[in-house]
């Protein structure tokens, strides 16, 4: 995964100087050809994740939750890790929705060869009318919402499955195999995907370049800066303060002894791969039960991501400030839903929330070819998010730990 960070940040220079060479020089005899060739091969990229999208997100959630019963968990631990998962969670996307309205990166640009796609949702709605709207959305038949992409209320049908298999019975074994090993394809997938991404950047971001100026660079600047800064301010002091005060671990106690997993998620940006080590840090530093830290951990690594919900929310509304989108109280609270939905579905491997990314945007009606944009820096802002995802899973271990002794 390191080698396709390093194509797709080469791929993205490369795309820009392209990009920058066209626009000074567009009389040049191949432009006409590589124009075509870039805008098709930029299309076929996007196709393509729209493609593994909605199988993907549809599998992990099920396993995901058919997970949930796993092992002889009280419903003390049960709840109150869900109830901590969801909180963080909220605290981070709302951080992000407050800064970001106020700092408002990329507001009035208009970039005009992104096509937004159908917005679902009216702004001219009233809450009330909205909320209506949204829980009737939710039910659907499944097969008419996977033909037409409807990612909502497939998630509730993933939702009603993961649950369903949750009762052991051994009839539904077969069932949940099937699954698990449907979305271990749908990784594979994404995998070869993620080959094919630098490509997909180049040609996205040749044509982008071409027909923008450049100050979308200097709001790109300004947008890196504020995640990363909401993302440290998670992890340094919305975090902290919740253990300190729930159960009288100080900061530094948390980093010090937590550090190994701290720069392991860093380094690999991937929760899953850094799991063993935050497990044994559990065990071994903190002293945690472990059949909490084994049945919280494992959870957090494929659905605790503070991180991923934070950066999906803050970068959601930058695309819509770029596009001239302005969304509403009603939008945005489908993008607080949404952005949370997309982090619990996130795998907890390099990139996947880039993967999801794509269903928040759809779900909003925004362009997904602005994923061309965000893709370039996603390995310096996922480093970032994995840490505090994995932060945020240890702290919950420490906190549930507590809750389970009380
Ligand atoms: N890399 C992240 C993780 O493993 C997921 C993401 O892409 O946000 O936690």
């Amino acid at each position: 995964m390191n080698n396709i960070n390093k194509l797709i940040f080469i791929a993205a220079t490369s795309g820009i100087l392209l990009g920058l060479i066209i626009k000074f020089f567009p009389n040049l005899f191949f432009v006409d050809y590589l124009l075509t060739a870039t805008d098709l091969l930029g299309k076929i990229f996007i196709k393509s994740l729209k493609m593994i999208l909605v199988p993907l997100v549809f599998f992990s959630i099920i396993v995901g939750v058919s997970n949930l019963g796993r092992g002889k968990n009280s419903s003390v631990i049960w709840k109150s890790t869900f109830l901590y998962f969801v909180t963080t969670m909220s605290i981070a996307i709302t951080l992000a929705l407050v800064v970001m309205n106020i700092i408002q990166p990329g507001i009035g640009l208009s970039i005009d060869s992104w096509q937004s796609a159908n917005i679902g949702i009216s702004n001219t709605m009233t809450i009330p009318e909205f909320f209506k709207q949204f829980l009737l959305s939710l039910f659907e038949n499944p097969f008419h919402s996977l033909a037409s992409g409807k990612i909502l209320p497939l998630i509730v049908f993933s939702i009603i499955i993961g649950i369903a298999l949750n009762d052991k019975q051994d009839k539904f074994m077969a069932a949940k195999n099937i699954f698990t090993s449907l979305y271990e394809v749908m990784l594979k997938i994404v995998h070869w995907l993620m080959l094919f991404a630098p490509l997909g950047v180049f040609a996205l971001l040749v044509n982008m370049i071409v027909s923008q100026d450049t100050e979308l660079f200097s709001q790109l600047g300004i947008f890196i800066f504020t995640v990363i800064f909401l993302i440290m301010f998670h992890g340094l002091v919305i975090l902290p303060t919740i253990l300190y005060i729930l159960t009288k671990i100080s900061p530094m106690y948390l980093w010090k002894e937590g550090r190994p997993a701290f720069i392991t998620a860093f380094a690999t940006s991937s929760s899953a791969a850094t799991l063993p080590i935050t497990l044994s840090i559990a065990n071994d530093n903190f002293k945690t039960n472990k059949g909490v830290s084994n049945f919280v951990l494992p959870l957090g690594a494929t659905m605790n991501m503070d991180g991923t919900a934070l950066y999906e929310a803050a970068a959601a509304l930058f695309i819509a400030n770029l596009v001239g989108m302005d969304l509403t109280l009603a939008q945005q609270l489908i993008l607080f839903l949404t952005a949370m939905v997309a982090s619990i579905g996130a795998p907890g491997i390099p990139s996947a929330g880039m993967v999801t990314m794509a269903m928040v945007l759809q779900v909003l009606g925004l362009p997904l070819e602005a994923l061309a944009i965000l893709l370039p820096m996603d390995r310096l802002i996922d480093t970032f998010r994995t840490t505090i995802n994995v932060e945020g899973d240890l702290v919950g271990a420490l906190i549930i730990n507590k809750i389970s002794k009380s």
